[in-house]
């Protein structure tokens, strides 16, 4: 068995980390198992959906390194979700409705006051033809509720071991609006019937929809899925995932906070499993380690600060031919191997190069205050070559000579040389800017 997944997201907003790491596990599972991976874009909902979030899910997985083997979309489906349908409705496994929106909230709120759970009635299975014929002449169309069977409903999760409901507990689910349009159960399992999904990955909040959608896969005769239901992640401190980061869109992570994307599969593709979290520079590793058995059912915490520690870590291994067209692209091309790697150890963001770039290449303003030190300190400027231990023979002289020390003594050199009061560390970019350069600021 060939084993088929699917990706849906619904594109009816900026895709975020949450929804990222739903399709990253998804696709290391497929590509661990050398399976189909389908990207099922859910966009039943016309009015919502928009096709720069469906393009912005697309880069995001581009960007991550995920391709997909197969790409389909609801929309383009509607034929066959409504002959399917008609299919359930002449098996009476589907009913028309008339209330209201506000007449369940009445009914909910009333079974809730009195300790019941809030499922409903099936008042409309006992409507009369002439109540029937009444609701219609007053305008009031149809919404259809799927008929759940009163039998257990159990399936073992991939991830959550034995799951239970009872159907009889559970309210008939409604597939069809009131203007007649599919909701996302009905379309969902038949897309998962259709292109032959042998497993369902998704969110943990999906699994009361699970219990529905099994019934619905046995109404239509089909096999029923696996499941695997990630827990959702939350911030370090266990609450909704809403700090920074955390709530960025990918876009933004890319294009704002100029992060790795690596940085972010390495984290998302192991988190809430056993397997440590590690850098890594490509996907191959992460999808031979995958194995669904590794992650448990416990919230697992996104970590901004782990996040960064891993872009960090990546950035610095990184070899100066992985990011030459990038340093071009940003008009750094003259940056060759020894200055990267002289640099790439104090970059937290790759974006980071910049700054260094401006400092030690300029142009630069040099910000002298106490003309007499920077005197002294230019007649003391060690002699080329330079390399990593210049600045501390320059500075340990200096301090020597005008018994200056801490801020006092290198302040006034970095605002004098860089022109700015904070930036890289001084010892890496003193052989950077140079004997030359530096004389020439330092005189200025
Ligand atoms: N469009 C649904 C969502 O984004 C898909 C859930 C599923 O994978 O079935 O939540």
């Amino acid at each position: 068995m060939t084993v088929h997944v699917r990706f849906a997201p619904s594109p009816t907003g900026m895709i975020h980390i949450g929804n990222l790491r739903t399709a990253l596990i998804t696709w290391l599972f497929a590509r661990s198992e050398g399976g189909h991976f389908l990207f099922r874009v859910d966009d039943t909902d016309q009015e919502r959906s928009k096709k720069e979030y469906e393009d912005a899910i697309e880069d995001a997985l581009t960007w991550l390194g995920m391709d997909w083997d197969d790409k389909k979309r609801q929309s383009d489906r509607m034929d066959r979700y409504s002959a399917v349908i008609d299919q359930l409705k002449a098996a009476d496994r589907l009913y028309p409705c008339y209330e209201t929106s506000e007449e369940l909230n009445l009914k909910r709120k009333s079974l809730l006051a009195r300790g019941k759970p809030p499922i409903y009635d099936r008042a409309a299975l006992s409507l009369t033809d002439e109540q029937i014929k009444k609701y219609e002449a007053e305008g009031r169309q149809p919404h259809w509720r799927f008929k759940l069977n009163h039998t257990p409903i159990t399936w073992t999760d991939n991830i959550r071991g034995e799951v239970s409901f009872d159907g009889a507990l559970l309210s008939d689910p409604v597939l069809i609006r009131e203007d007649g349009s599919p909701l996302y159960h009905i379309c969902s399992v038949i897309d998962d019937i259709d292109f032959g999904i042998t497993h369902v990955v998704r969110g943990e909040d999906h699994v009361s929809n699970t219990a529905f959608h099994i019934q619905m896969f046995e109404a239509l005769d089909a096999k029923v899925p696996e499941f695997a239901h990630l827990p959702l992640i939350s911030d370090a401190e266990g609450g909704k995932l809403s700090k920074r980061l955390g709530s960025m869109s990918i876009k933004d992570l890319r294009d704002i906070e100029g992060l790795e994307p690596m940085a972010i599969a390495s984290l998302l593709a192991r988190l809430g499993s056993s397997d440590p979290i590690e850098p890594f520079s490509e996907l191959k590793p992460l999808i031979e380690s995958f194995d669904f058995s590794k992650f448990s059912r416990g919230t697992p915490k996104f970590d901004v600060e782990e996040l960064n520690r891993l872009n960090a870590k990546i950035l610095h291994d990184k070899p100066y031919d992985a990011v030459k067209d990038r340093l071009s692209e940003m008009g750094l091309g003259d940056i060759d191997a020894s200055y990267w790697n002289a640099v790439r150890p104090n970059l937290s963001r790759f974006k980071d190069i910049e700054e260094w770039w401006q400092v030690t290449n300029g142009p630069v303003t040099p910000k002298i205050e106490d003309a007499d030190y920077i005197a002294t300190a230019n007649d003391n400027l060690p002699p080329a070559p330079w390399d990593e231990n210049t600045w501390s023979t320059w500075t340990s002289t200096l301090k020597e000579k005008t018994g200056r020390k801490g801020r006092d003594l290198f302040m006034p050199l970095r605002q004098a040389v860089t022109g700015m009061d904070h930036g890289p560390e001084m010892g890496v970019l003193l052989p950077l800017i140079g004997f030359e350069n530096t004389k020439k600021r330092l005189q200025s």
